[in-house]
């Protein structure tokens, strides 16, 4: 959540900012800043609302500096003003700071403060850290950069929290300065200039060469090199790493919103996932991130799934696939809640940490909590170098390229694959034969094909859409694999279009939600031709029985639903573990243009941010 860039180097540092920022959109939105040392002093701007709007007021009032930090905010503390907008300045005026995260004593910090004299212009956490840092630096012999490096790690020794930051002081010109611990910064390496981002799309104009700061990791930066150290003040190493994607990746390209391009990305993604993963010869998936033996492997007693939103979903349907695959047990349970509970699990439990962005507060608190309690841990991430993708014992990645569409899509079929594929590994280290491995390869391998058949249906499904935009309340029902598909269904609808949708495994219906149907209130049911087909057909019949208009998601070639239902979409066939990833792209498409038709903010729906980094 919120989105910091630094440049430091010899082009106008606003437009490399704002370019930057941009990019980082997605983390936040509510309000952003931008400040350049300008050779006279400080030159910042803010607004409320979003980047245009800060675009906006640098071109009628521009700022000029070769070296500069902006930020994108999601208000944690303190109401979404331009005072409370980022950057923050220290007492003196002199230093400002922009931060990613939550300072916890800041209103301990911010008393004593007051009491020697600060006066504060915000009701922010961050703007206590500003006048923390500025305190220390005023206190040093002389105003160099490792003076400012120094007062920077004085002031987080007394900091109890989350921070990303990045930096500047006008006694130092040509230095950026930043900090981390909890939330993700990325250093830039480029020619002649080096910058500081929460996420590297936000740099990848200038380079792709980067280095993942780690948490209690301080980096100094000017024009033609930078220092890392450590929070103690040791020397840290690093390892520069290649970002795996271009400008043209992380642009919206010829579609009207990255959700859109997003979803149409799902076939060559899907295939990403699985991509050198599949070995014919042994029937089975090759996962060399996991960095376990066969022998551990086929130990695992038990798997716990977790995650947030959209990647919990994934491991819901992620659970379904392997115990029927693998036939071991599998729990399910939302990170936030995993961190706190008391799960008594046996020795040889595996815990998958799902996540897109690999940052996500909850789930990294899970994945920490489960190895303290002494378990093996995966990450399933998309970001490389993320977090959880560092810290869990073993991961695979999703390849599935920038997400940057406030709402997942993507991530969630890649997160499906990775799962398909590690329940075949599982399977077939167990009990699944040699031919029934092949056949779960082949497939797997058709699985992209289908994934761009099942969006031809896109013109139809904006018809049907447009159909029943103005509903105030939609059902989403599904069972065994695609119940967790219901859920997901409901969460896009909600999420873009602020309608209120919630999602039930179709049999539930009887017990209370029933209730709800009428004219107005349309259900949608996922019920491709698998094992519980006849089930849902009954549900759906109720639903009818009581004048609910029906939207059924099912298999092409189907005959049954077009009699029951009022608008049907139908998705290529697949087996039953399989069918999630196909049903889900009706789903999301209905989601994207019930939204378009709604008039709403498509990529960044109001309140919400990708890569929650907060708990
Ligand atoms: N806690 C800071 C604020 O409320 C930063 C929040 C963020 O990470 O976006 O301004």
């Amino acid at each position: 959540m919120c989105g910091i860039v630094g440049y430091v180097g010899r082009a106008e540092a606003p437009r490399a900012l704002l370019q930057g920022l941009r990019r980082l959109e997605y983390r936040g939105y509510d309000s952003a800043g931008i400040a350049t040392l300008n050779g006279a002093g400080i030159a910042v701007r803010k607004s409320v609302g979003r980047i245009a709007d800060l675009e906006r007021l640098v071109a009628e009032k521009p700022i000029h500096g070769h070296t500069g930090i902006c930020h994108t905010r999601w208000a944690t503390h303190g109401a979404v003003t331009q005072e409370n907008a980022h950057p923050h300045f220290d007492q003196s005026g002199r230093l400002a700071i922009v931060h990613n995260g939550v300072i916890e004593n800041y209103l301990d910090l911010r008393a004593a403060l007051e009491e020697e004299g600060h006066v504060f212009r915000s009701q922010t956490d961050t703007e206590v850290l500003a006048h923390l840092v500025g305190r220390e630096f005023d206190r040093q012999p002389a105003h160099t950069k490792g003076a400012l490096v120094e007062a920077l790690r004085t002031a987080l020794g007394q900091v109890i929290g989350t921070y990303g930051i990045a930096m500047i002081h006008q006694d130092v010109p040509g230095v950026l300065i930043g900090a981390r611990r909890g939330s993700p910064l990325v250093l830039g390496i480029g020619k002649g200039e080096n910058l500081l981002a929460s996420d590297a799309a936000a740099m990848v104009s200038h380079t792709r060469d980067v280095v993942y700061l780690k948490d209690y990791e301080l980096a100094a930066l000017d024009a033609d090199g930078f220092q890392i150290t450590t929070l103690q003040g040791d020397g840290a190493g690093y390892e520069i790493s290649q970002v795996e994607y271009t400008e043209k990746d992380v642009s919206k390209g010829d579609y009207p919103h990255y959700m859109l391009k997003e979803i149409f990305e799902q076939s060559g993604t899907v295939r990403d996932a699985m991509r050198g993963r599949l070995v014919l010869d042994e029937a089975t998936a090759k996962l060399g991130g996991l960095e376990m033996s066969n022998a551990e492997l086929r130990d695992v007693e038990r798997v716990v799934i977790t995650g947030c939103g959209t990647a919990l979903h994934a491991g819901m349907v992620g659970e379904y696939m392997i115990e029927t695959l693998a036939h071991i047990p599998v729990e399910c349970e939302f990170a936030s809640e995993l961190r706190y509970r008391n799960l008594p699990l046996p020795k040889d439990t595996l815990v998958f940490a799902i996540s897109q962005s690999g940052e996500t507060a909850d789930t990294l608190a899970a994945l920490r909590e489960s190895q303290r309690k002494g378990h093996r841990t995966l990450g399933i991430c998309n970001n490389v170098g993320s977090t959880i993708a560092r810290e869990s014992d073993g991961g695979v990645y999703m390849h599935a390229g920038p997400e940057i569409g406030v709402a997942a899509t993507k991530s969630f079929t890649s997160q499906l694959v990775v799962q398909a594929l590690i329940a075949l590994l599982l399977g077939r280290l167990t009990h699944l034969s040699h031919s029934e491995g092949l056949n779960i390869i082949r497939e797997l391998d058709k699985l992209p094909d289908k994934v761009a058949k099942a969006l031809e249906l896109n013109d139809e499904i904006a018809r049907i859409a447009r159909k029943y935009a103005q509903a105030k309340v939609m059902l989403f029902m599904g069972r065994q694999f695609n119940y967790p598909i219901a859920l997901e269904g409901a969460l896009k609808v909600k999420e873009t279009s602020y309608i209120a949708a919630s999602a039930h495994p179709s049999a539930e219906l009887k017990h209370g939600v029933i209730a709800l149907i009428d004219e107005a209130t349309p259900s949608v049911f996922i019920a491709p031709r698998d094992a519980v087909f006849e089930k849902n057909l009954s549900n759906i019949e109720e639903v009818k029985a009581r004048k609910g208009p029906v939207i059924a998601i099912g298999t092409e070639g189907d005959d049954h639903l077009g009699h029951v239902a009022d608008d049907v979409i139908l998705v290529p066939e697949a087996p039953d573990f399989l069918t999630p990833i196909l049903t889900v792209l009706p789903l999301q498409l209905l989601a994207y243009h019930i939204a378009v038709e709604l008039g709403r903010d498509v990529d960044k729906p109001r309140n919400l941010a990708k890569s929650v980094t907060v708990e």
